[in-house]
């Protein structure tokens, strides 16, 4: 059995979703469980709706809804034709149920409102490329994954509870095969025991289709995207970017803690633990061989470059001069935790520390209020973090040029210099 994972992008349009058919035509008469992400941006879509939602802003949360209901019964009509009414049916239950929300007045906390109605673009998704699928000929079973993953009720970043889910996938999931190629299903959702979506954090379906691949001791899980697979940089600020054949787990693991837009950080570790290859392969050319992630130790690669955008550098001074001991640094960390923000780079000194984060406002106003007590605190923002791995010094000196460097950190496998531009 494979599992495979089809990102917003690979069902953007009609014409990506009849080639989504076309790879698993490429796969017949295998066993394959697909996991399908939200169409095209329909995630950030739905995260307009809940916010304006909670703003208590129904009209525009409502017309933003709306934007996400035509779209979706649009690319329903046109590919599913004189087949439309019963995924009609199927797309409206699913319409109601948020409208419903939408007409009450927020009265919990943000993060489960936002699971509530972000959780509907995969169902929508999953819901027409199954219809599609099934009227192609394909043998085909759509399930909802909330009926399988259970998850705590930590919204927004839920963590699944990996024995009832594992049951679940054994008992529900595995006897669909007996009868069916496919099951199709949604990835980044889950539910809690009392039945409220949860989502598993942004770009989470990656995840969801490796916790798959664990339970179901799949052959190899692949993730299709719309590049020839792992590059050594975004392509998209880096025209030169180059392409990596082979990498093994831990790099991955590296790349993602860095920033590296690659793969979902939790992915790997499901994978890992069962010793499953994860193929990074190109929608747009199934021919292309793509790069493949196994546990094999990989001598030469080139230099990873990850660039992280939007940085802050707090400054934290003791305020009595005093050193910065052991209480000082742990109770910051209390804090991060709390906050749940992640310090990107840090350095000691003696009477001072530095931190760089990513600025997310609310969260750096928050930190610089506690800290407050201790540290006296100054921000500096609109920095870049670069972070290279396997560096050479001419990489570095190229990417380095004509910019101030205002903290760096070193190992002999990677460097990390925050810049000012
Ligand atoms: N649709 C979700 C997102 O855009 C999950 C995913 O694509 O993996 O973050
Ligand atoms: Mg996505």
């Amino acid at each position: 059995m494979k599992v495979f994972k089809f990102g917003g992008a690979s069902v953007s349009s009609t014409e990506r979703i009849k080639n989504v058919a076309n790879i698993l035509r490429s796969y017949n008469d295998q066993k394959i469980l697909v996991v399908i992400s939200a169409m095209g941006k329909t995630t950030n879509a739905l995260e307009k709706v809940a916010e304006a939602f909670f703003a208590q802003k129904k009209e525009d949360a409502l017309r933003h809804f709306n934007v996400v209901k035509e779209t979706h019964l649009a690319t329903a009509k046109e590919l599913l034709g004189d087949n439309f009414t019963s995924t009609e049916i199927h797309l409206k239950d699913f319409f109601t149920e948020i409208e419903w929300l939408l007409h009450d007045k927020p009265k919990r906390e943000f993060d489960y409102y936002y699971d509530q109605v972000v959780c509907i673009g995969e169902l929508l998704s999953t819901a027409i490329v199954a219809a599609y699928l099934q009227s192609d000929g394909f043998s085909l079973k759509w399930v909802d994954v909330r009926d399988i993953f259970r998850t705590d009720d930590n919204f927004r970043d839920a963590n699944i509870d990996w024995d009832y889910t594992l049951n679940k996938v054994k008992k529900d999931i595995v006897p669909l095969f007996d009868e069916f190629d496919i099951v199709l299903t949604q990835g980044f959702i889950g539910s809690t025991d009392e039945n409220e979506s949860t989502t598993l954090g942004r770009e989470g379906s990656d995840y969801t289709a490796a916790v798959f691949a664990n339970m179901l001791d799949a052959e190899s899980q692949s993730i299709w995207k719309d590049v020839e697979g792992v590059m050594n940089a975004d392509p998209k600020e880096f025209p030169n970017a180059q392409f990596i054949s082979e990498l093994n787990y831990d790099e991955v693991i590296e790349m993602a803690y860095y920033g590296a837009q690659v793969i979902h950080p939790k992915t790997i570790k499901p994978l890992q633990n069962k010793n499953i290859p994860l193929y990074v392969k190109c929608f747009l050319n199934k021919n292309l061989p793509g790069t493949i992630i196994h546990a094999k130790s990989i001598k030469q690669l080139p230099p990873i470059i990850v660039v992280k955008q939007n940085q802050v550098l707090m400054h934290l001074h003791s305020k009595d001069f005093s050193f910065v001991g052991e209480t000082a640094t742990g109770e910051l960390y209390h804090f991060f935790n709390d906050i749940r923000i992640k310090p990107n780079l840090m350095q000691s000194g003696a009477v001072s520390l530095l931190v760089c984060l990513d600025d997310k406002p609310e969260k750096i106003e928050k930190l610089a209020l506690k800290s407050a007590d201790t540290f006296e605190v100054q921000i500096e923002r609109g920095l870049t973090l670069l972070t290279i791995r396997h560096y050479n010094q001419s990489t570095l000196d190229d990417l380095t040029k004509n910019k101030t460097v205002v903290l760096r950190q070193q190992s002999p496998e990677t460097v990390q210099v925050l810049m000012r531009n």
